[in-house]
């Protein structure tokens, strides 16, 4: 078994990205500047927000994050949109998820301008990237295709199950490992899957983006699958500092030496996604997917 390092793959995608900018700068160009928009205060959104803060800090990109009170009107938060949206200093936004629930965060994400929306989640990008047109691609299944490529993870003709169909992370990740070039056979779970333990058996690669620690149990892998780790879970911990522990939706212990492959939780995906955010930045500064 072999890890997919996030660590080394992210930091790899973070110095290329560092010396460009450092060339910009040489030139006296102005740098990327990337806006993390907070609304409430979820704790896990708060370190989500400040890690990706602190990436583009580490790149050298400008920075900041909008922080607005849980009760901000869904007419306010639109109207801060509407100012980053023409802000010509700002390249690239994020709205970090979950929102309130009084705020609809379809209409936040469609009032993202496509050009700016470096998450990939407005329905501009997403049609694009199902067409196969250059698009703005989600953070995390972007990450993760990185690093299948960066350990030269055999795709071609490899049947991935997919666990989760979310907008974000689920779906976008099985459309594009369908796609012409990467070339997976996909089937994507969901919470009404029937037989889903035999579904994830017959799977080469295993994607899990579900959100509970220890779904994925030893007896649900193929010998030599790989297995990606999406999951992001916070559990009580009387051995951190913090008091918290993150775990992945995985039973590290017991699948990783069934495995050929598989990511740490922490130390896989979740750098792999803050990282390709940051590509995406530089990708809309550049403005590599939209001529302005
Ligand atoms: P989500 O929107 O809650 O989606 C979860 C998916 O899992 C849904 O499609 C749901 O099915 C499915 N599911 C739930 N229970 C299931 C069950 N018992 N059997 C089969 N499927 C089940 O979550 P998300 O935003 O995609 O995130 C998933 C996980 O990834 C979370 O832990 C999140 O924190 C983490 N995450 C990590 C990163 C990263 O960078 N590492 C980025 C984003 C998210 P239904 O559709 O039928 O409800």
């Amino acid at each position: 078994m072999e890890l997919l390092d996030g660590k080394v793959v992210s930091r790899g995608l973070k110095d290329s990205i560092a010396a460009e900018v450092a060339e910009l700068k040489a030139q006296g160009k102005r740098v990327p500047f990337l806006v993390a928009v907070l609304v409430g205060d979820d704790d896990a959104s708060k370190i989500y927000v400040a890690n990706k803060d602190k990436a583009c800090q580490e790149v050298g990109f400008g920075s900041t994050v909008l922080k607005f009170p849980a009760d901000i009107t869904e007419e306010f938060l639109l109207k801060e949109i509407d100012k980053l949206n023409k802000d010509p200093e700002v390249d690239g936004f994020i709205v970090q998820l979950p929102l309130p629930d009084h705020i609809n965060e379809s209409r936040i994400i469609e009032a993202i301008d496509p050009r700016k929306d470096v998450d990939g989640f407005h329905p501009t990008n997403t049609g694009r990237m199902v067409s196969g047109l250059p698009s703005f691609l989600p953070a995390t299944p972007c990450g993760i295709l990185e690093l299948l490529k960066y350990y030269n993870i055999d795709t071609r003709g490899k049947h991935c199950v997919v666990i989760g169909r979310s907008n974000i992370v689920g779906r976008p990740m099985a459309n594009l490992l369908s796609q012409k070039g990467i070339d997976c056979t996909v089937t994507i779970c969901h919470s009404r899957t029937l037989n889903l333990a035999e579904e994830v058996r017959r799977a080469d690669i295993v994607v899990s983006a579900v959100g509970s620690p220890r779904f994925v149990t030893a007896d649900m892998i193929k010998p030599g699958a790989v297995v990606v780790d999406v999951g992001m879970n916070r559990l009580r911990s009387d051995q951190t500092k913090s008091g918290w522990k993150l775990v992945g939706d995985v039973d590290f212990e017991n699948v990783a030496p069934k495995c050929s492959y598989i990511t740490p939780v922490p130390g896989g995906v979740g750098l792999m996604t803050i990282s390709s955010l940051i590509a995406n930045t530089l990708r809309a500064y550049k403005k590599e997917i939209y001529a302005w």
